[in-house]
């Protein structure tokens, strides 16, 4: 495995400075608008890699595939953006992912004590656990949507932020591999719910965009490359 670019952490000469995501990400640390502790890399080889970006929540790394460097500029700080917003927001998703751990170990008691009584309470139990978990997942994906959308109106004069999202969600699609992590299946089984892209792409319309009903279009808005459906 080879990275490379890193921006964190390496001398300013190993950093590929014709890279399109270190120089947005690079510019994006000196407006402030991404923390110093966040590292960025690309990722050279493919194998392996099934989401064309990942991020760790505990490491603050986020990695991206070397197809990604094909989006625009705008795509790529929304991405960034985005899942920057998930690094900052990571401890307030950890404490539904708490509250759900805790409901699933209240049903595992239940479960061992195996009488009638104990079994049915359980039932309740892992169904809420479920619930919790998967609400949180939904919900921070849109908040993390709504922040970097935020975040390309005000930093960067984007007026309908929703198209970018858009292209880039569009363009994340289809380098996205078809197969599933282990780690995806297992998220998905104890509840993992994540937004359809257009209902990400209509929260941020109704949320920044003003009145204007992204959904359908294909263009970005700031001369960005253009991508069709
Ligand atoms: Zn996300």
């Amino acid at each position: 495995m080879r990275w490379v670019v890193e921006l964190e952490g390496q001398p300013e000469d190993e950093i590929e400075s014709a890279d399109p995501i270190a120089m947005v990400a690079g510019n994006l640390r000196d407006r402030g608008l991404i923390g110093p502790d966040v590292q960025i890399r690309t990722r050279e080889e493919d194998s392996g890699l099934i989401l064309p970006i990942s991020t760790n929540l505990q490491t603050k790394r986020i990695t991206f595939s070397r197809d990604m460097r094909a989006l625009c500029e705008d795509e790529l700080r929304f991405c960034i953006l985005h899942e920057n917003a998930h690094i900052q927001l990571s401890r307030r998703f950890s404490i539904f992912v708490c509250l759900a751990i805790l409901l699933w170990i209240v049903a595992l008691i239940l479960l061992l004590r195996g009488d009638a009584f104990s079994v049915l309470g359980a039932i309740p139990m892992l169904f809420l656990g479920r619930m919790v978990y998967g609400s949180a997942t939904y919900r921070f994906e849109l908040k993390a949507d709504y922040r970097a959308g935020h975040l390309m109106k005000s930093e960067f004069h984007v007026m309908h932020p929703s198209m970018v999202a858009k292209s880039a969600l569009s363009h994340v699609r289809e380098l996205k591999s078809d197969k599933r992590s282990r780690a995806e299946k297992f998220l998905r089984i104890i509840g993992y719910k994540h937004p359809k892209d257009e209902v990400r792409v209509t929260g941020i319309a109704a949320r920044l965009d003003g009145d204007v009903c992204a959904v359908g279009t294909t263009a970005t808005d700031s001369g960005g490359q253009r991508i069709g459906e």
